[in-house]
């Protein structure tokens, strides 16, 4: 046997996941656009590094430009470079869940700059458990900047066909690595003033974070502009959203379908009048949250003018999928983006 088998040219060999890693890699390092999969949501990235990439995001997005990014990282060695101090919560968590749907806010040093944190003193930072992604970051050795791959305000992308419905050929590559696991986004911790709090509940449970701190962890949500994520009105379907007890759903639904609307159930429900469909989900709060995004997306296709849930209970994944829905379901300013 030839000690150089010779390769066949590019065109001649099937395409294949390790062809798209190539492909992605090449795209961030020439400054581009790169929609990764990840096990929360499917990511629009770009080499945090550079700077003018990182801003075609938030042109791409419509997102106003002081709202801070992400910065995906290939393990918890690289936290070092991204932040100043790291205090020993922060690290014991990263150890716990990562790679995995956690986001630590730490205070940056000079790697991080102001197009990714809008100019805070803060980075946020994470490691995602997707594979194909996790390739690309070891390659491409550095950090990639990137919030949820769709237009700002609306729902968050758990598929590449996702993606390509919302973006098309604004992003120049899609990475394909089938649906998202989680389904919602990443639980965000803040360190950066010391004790933790919780930016933002996700894939990580409050429970499972204080198990592993041994202390409490309070929710902080101050609003403004400091994680678009907790803007009251996020994550909405372009169908208005109603929420109602599990006990008030067919009512609801009956009542807004008696003034004329088109109304979908979001949930398996009996004792449904006729026209209201009802799109079922699992009854679990982790099945909830992995099918939320897709269904709700389903709904806004077929048509439908309202659509009507009940918040699930809020523990362990339920606590995430009750605050997106209620941010789905607060009043717009402009049609919810
Ligand atoms: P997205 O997935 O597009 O909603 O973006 C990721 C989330 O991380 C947003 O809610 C960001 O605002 C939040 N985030 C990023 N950097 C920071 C930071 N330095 N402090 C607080 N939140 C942040
Ligand atoms: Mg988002």
């Amino acid at each position: 046997m030839s000690p150089r088998a010779p390769v066949p040219p590019p065109a001649a060999r099937p395409p294949s996941a390790s062809d798209d890693v190539d492909r992605a890699v090449a795209v961030l390092r020439a400054g581009g656009l790169v929609a990764l999969p990840t096990e929360t949501v499917y990511g629009l990235g770009a080499d945090a590094a550079n700077e003018l990439a990182v801003r075609r995001i938030f042109a791409v997005k419509g997102r106003p430009s002081t709202h801070p990014l992400i910065v995906h990282l290939s393990g918890a060695g690289a936290l070092e470079s991204w932040a100043t101090a790291v205090p020993e919560g922060a690290r014991r968590l990263a150890e716990a869940f990562w790679p995995g749907p956690l986001t630590l806010v730490l205070l940056r040093t000079a790697r991080a700059s102001d197009a990714v944190t809008g100019g805070q003193p803060t980075v946020a930072l994470r490691v995602p458990a997707h594979p194909l992604a996790l390739e690309v970051l070891a390659r491409l050795g550095g950090g990639v900047a990137a919030p949820s791959a769709n237009r700002f305000g609306g729902v968050s992308p758990t598929s590449a066909e996702h993606v390509r419905a919302d973006l098309g050929p604004e992003v120049d590559f899609v990475l394909d690595g089938g649906p998202c696991a989680v389904g919602v986004e990443s639980s965000i911790v803040d360190f950066s003033s010391g004790s933790p709090a919780l930016l933002r509940p996700g894939g990580v449970s409050r429970e499972a974070l204080e198990r592993v701190l041994g202390v409490l962890v309070p929710t902080r949500s101050e609003g403004g502009p400091r994680a678009p994520g907790t803007l009251p009105s996020h994550y909405a379907p372009r169908a208005g959203l109603v929420l109602a007890p599990r006990e008030a759903l067919a009512a609801r639904a009956a009542a807004l379908a008696a003034s004329g609307r088109r109304v979908a159930v979001l949930g398996q429900l009996d004792g449904l009048p006729a026209g209201v469909v009802a799109y079922p989900v699992p009854e679990d709060a982790v099945g909830f949250a992995r099918e939320l995004y897709a269904t709700l997306r389903a709904i806004d296709e077929a048509g439908f003018d309202v659509i009507v849930a009940a918040p699930p209970p809020p523990e362990g994944l339920g606590l995430a999928v009750r605050d997106r829905l209620e941010r789905a379901a607060a009043p717009r300013k402009s049609g919810g983006g």
